[in-house]
This record gives structure tokens, C-alpha cells and sequence, in this order.
């Protein structure tokens, strides 16, 4: 219902529902009945995968011969000036008006079920309550919705402003072909959604659009054979981050992004790949599960964005506080100003030990043997007290997002970010030199789970 609503805004070019004249609704009615009239929007994709059998937009294969771009009108029309029964429940969406006296199936709303196949009925009971308003609304929904992967596609907001803007272009789809958007040829629903709020943001500075945005996805194909539906919910700090690393550090994002194919995208593949491919670091934030391994390049030792992207991710959508962060940078810090004091190999050797943990004793001994070190080349201060580096083992032990193993993914960025080019340049020479200083593909997989 929201969107035939966000439909007759984006057909009547305005912002919100209190600017809507009687005009504007009849204006509504004609350009959506004309479209509903073509056999491409009828057969193909009303009745296909939204209203099987549609009586109201006559999309039932045996009204194909009556079936007018008027009739459809008079229809649409008959909905808005139908009585009320005041007998009749109140309507269970809008709650303001007495419901139709008979209850409404599949056929003229979408997802609830039908006489033999209850899909979705409130109070388990035999169709849905809901008023000719609410129902008029709904018959918009084919305009706006988008076609992705042989399914349709619904992004429903908080605010409404935001779902206007993620809809826009199915209806500007409309206009231009005369077809349903098929949503630039995107195959999987959120690689479109990521796509399309990274340009948003990009283009809006509005960020009162995402602090409280709320974004839930259906993803749904209703026919006679098999109907379906996936609902995604879009966890509110996930928005707030793609709207910030979208901004903020776009390049990085992408890199991020790069990481989640296990094969990884030559640039000008990236698209193609965004379009088609599940991607993992997508999967991930949508399941609130971590993706810290991916700001990192283990195989390039690369930090992949930039480290106030990764301060934001870490404090906005792991929980993680300032302080620790901060320490954590400090300690890498004084990492990278022992090791920066070795020839390019013993760097190179130093990393890997640290690169390699994979047990809390390996990461302990990293330490200590750096502690060695530092005493070594005669750096006068310790790495940390013993305080500290109780701190870095064990304080966010038991914390599921903060464990010991987060806190290595937080150091090897900083020291990456430091000295990638000494450690690559290490690489190299020990490459020409035929040693076996082999740069295995530990990738993410061999980080170990971020939960453990
Ligand atoms: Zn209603």
C-alpha cells in the first residue's frame, strides 16, 4: 500500500501524500490503466508475478478480449467511490475505514493467500479485511515495484522520503520504455539496494535520510504454481555505514566489496560482478555478522580503505568503544615503529608471524617476541605495560565482536597501512632472490571465523 502510494508521488512529480489533489489521482488512473491495458504488463508480469488472475486490473487471462484501458479506469475508479458497510471489521491496514464487505485474496492484493492456499492471513482466518482505499492504493504497486532476477522487488522505508527516492527510477523506467524496470539488469536484490544508496548518498547530502532509516526488502513472485517471498531487513548502523563509506572513502568501499567474490574482480569486471554475483561482505553486514577481515588485503597486505572507515565501521556498527580503538591504533603504532628499524626481510618475517596466528598463544608470542626486540635495537620504552597487553589478550575476550582476533585484524591493518610498500617491496626481492618467502593466499578463510 506504501508503495502505491510512493507511485502516485512519483507520477504526480511530488513529495508527499498531503500535496495529492483529486486531479492528481485521476491523472494516476489514466496513465496506469493505459499501461495495465498492454499485454506486456497484463499476462507478462501482472498476472506472471504479482496478481494472479487480477479481476480489478483485468489481468485474468479470460478477460483478455474486454480488457480496455477504460475498463480498467472504471474499475479503479469504482474502488475509491465504493460505500462503506459500517457493518464490516475495520480495515486492517489503514485502520480508518470500514472494510469491504467480503474479504480480499491474492488475486487483487498481492501475498495474502487464496480460498485453498492461506499464505498470509491475519488471526489465521480466511482473507484479508481491508478497505476499496487501502485496495484502491495497492493496484499501483505493479509501477513502482522493480523486476530483479525473475522475481519483484519492493524496498519499503522509514522514512517514506527515502523509499520515493530508491523508487524513482522504476517509475522514470516506466515512462521511458513503457515496460516495468528491470532494475539495470541487477540479479540479486541487495547488490541493487547497496547500489543504489551508494549513489544516493553520493548525490544527497541529506543525511537526516539515514540516521533512523529503517529498510525492509520483499523480495516476492505471487503466480498460480510457486509463490515465493524473501523479506531482508536492513539493520539501521548497516545503512548508516554504507551511506558514510559511500562518501567518505568510496574507493576503499569498493575494495571492501572486491573482497566479498572469492574470485576477485579485474576493475572493469566490477560491475558485471555487482550486477550478477552474490557477494559475501553484503551477506555478512545484512546478517550483522563482521566483516572486519575484509578491510584488510592479507595476500597484497594491503589496508584496504582508509582507517577512519574502518574507526567508523568499528565503533558505529560493531559497538566497539573510542577509547579501545584508539589504544589498539596506538598499539599498532608502536609496532610499526619497532619493526620499521629491520631490513626489509626481517620485516617481512616479523608480519608473517602475526599474519599467521591463528591461536591466542601464537598471538601472544608475536608480542613477546617483539618485546625481545625492541630491547634488541635498544628502544628504550617497552611495547606495552603489563596492563596493556592484558588488555589487548584478554579484556575483549569474552566479548563476541571484540575478541583477541578482532584486535589482529586492527593491527595488521595499521601496520599495512604503514609499510606496504616495504613489505611488498620485501616480497619481491625475496622472489628474485628464488627464496621461499611465499606470500600464501591465507585470504579471509584462513583469518579464522570473527566469532571464535
Ligand atoms: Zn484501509
Amino acid at each position: 500500500m506504501d508503495a502505491g502510494l510512493v507511485a502516485l508521488l512519483l507520477i504526480n512529480r511530488k513529495n508527499s501524500p498531503e500535496e495529492l489533489t483529486e486531479e492528481d489521482i485521476e491523472k494516476a488512473i489514466d496513465f496506469a490503466s493505459k499501461l495495465y491495458a498492454r499485454k506486456e504488463w497484463s499476462s507478462g508480469y501482472i498476472h506472471a508475478m504479482m496478481l494472479p488472475n487480477s479481476g480489478i486490473l483485468m489481468a485474468n487471462p479470460s478477460m483478455a478480449k474486454k480488457r480496455t484501458p477504460e475498463a480498467i479506469a472504471k474499475n479503479l475508479r469504482g474502488l475509491l467511490e465504493e460505500p462503506e458497510d459500517p457493518n464490516a471489521p475495520i480495515c486492517e491496514i489503514c485502520g480508518r475505514r470500514h472494510s469491504r464487505p467480503k474479504p480480499v485474496y491474492r488475486s487483487d492484493f498481492p501475498l495474502v493467500g487464496t480460498g485453498g492456499v492461506p499464505n498470509y492471513f491475519p488471526s489465521a482466518k480466511d482473507g484479508l479485511n481491508v478497505c476499496s482505499h487501502c485496495l484502491f492504493l495497492v493496484q499501483f504497486l505493479p509501477l513502482v515495484a522493480y523486476k530483479v532476477g525473475g522475481r519483484v522487488l519492493v524496498m519499503h522505508t522509514y522514512p517514506y522520503e527515502l523509499m520515493l527516492e530508491l523508487h524513482r527510477e522504476a517509475l522514470n523506467d516506466v515512462r521511458k520504455n513503457f515496460l516495468a524496470s528491470n532494475a539495470r539488469d541487477f540479479k540479486r536484490p541487495e547488490n541493487f539496494l547497496f547500489h543504489l544508496l551508494g549513489e544516493l548518498t553520493r548525490k544527497t547530502e541529506r543525511d537526516d535520510l539515514w540516521a533512523n532509516a529503517s529498510i525492509t526488502l520483499y523480495y516476492f513472485v505471487v503466480n498460480n504454481k510457486s509463490p515465493d517471498v524473501t523479506i531482508i531487513h536492513v539493520p539501521t548502523p548497516v545503512l548508516r555505514f554504507i551511506a558514510h563509506a559511500s562518501r567518505e572513502d568510496p574507493k576503499g568501499w569498493k575494495r571492501i566489496v572486491a573482497m566479498g567474490w572469492r574470485k576477485r574482480p579485474a576493475e572493469e569486471e566490477f560491475e558485471k560482478y555487482e550486477r550478477s554475483y552474490a557477494n559475501e561482505v553484503y551477506a555478512r553486514l545484512l546478517a550483522e555478522e563482521s566483516i572486519l577481515p575484509y578491510f584488510i588485503d592479507v595476500k597484497n597486505r594491503r589496508a584496504n580503505a582508509k582507517w577512519s572507515l574502518l574507526s567508523f565501521y568499528c565503533s558505529e556498527v560493531l559497538g566497539l568503544d573510542k577509547e579501545a580503538l584508539e589504544f589498539i591504533r596506538d598499539v599498532g603504532d608502536r609496532i610499526v615503529e619497532t619493526l620499521e628499524k629491520l631490513p626489509d626481510n626481517q620485516l617481512s618475517r616479523r608480519v608473517r608471524e602475526l599474519e599467521k596466528a591463528e591461536k591466542l598463544y601464537q598471538f601472544e608470542a608475536f608480542f613477546v617476541n617483539l618485546e625481545k626486540l625492541r630491547q634488541r635495537l635498544g628502544i628504550e620504552k617497552p611495547l606495552m605495560t603489563f596492563d596493556e597487553f592484558a588488555t589487548v589478550l584478554t579484556s575483549y575476550g569474552e566479548d563476541l565482536n571484540v575478541s583477541w582476533r578482532t584486535v589482529k585484524h586492527l593491527l595488521l591493518f595499521r601496520v599495512y597501512e604503514k609499510l606496504h610498500d616495504r613489505l611488498m617491496k620485501a616480497s619481491e626481492e625475496a622472489e628474485e632472490a628464488g627464496e621461499a618467502e611465499e606470500i600464501e593466499d591465507v585470504g579471509i578463510y584462513g583469518l579464522g571465523e570473527v566469532e571464535e
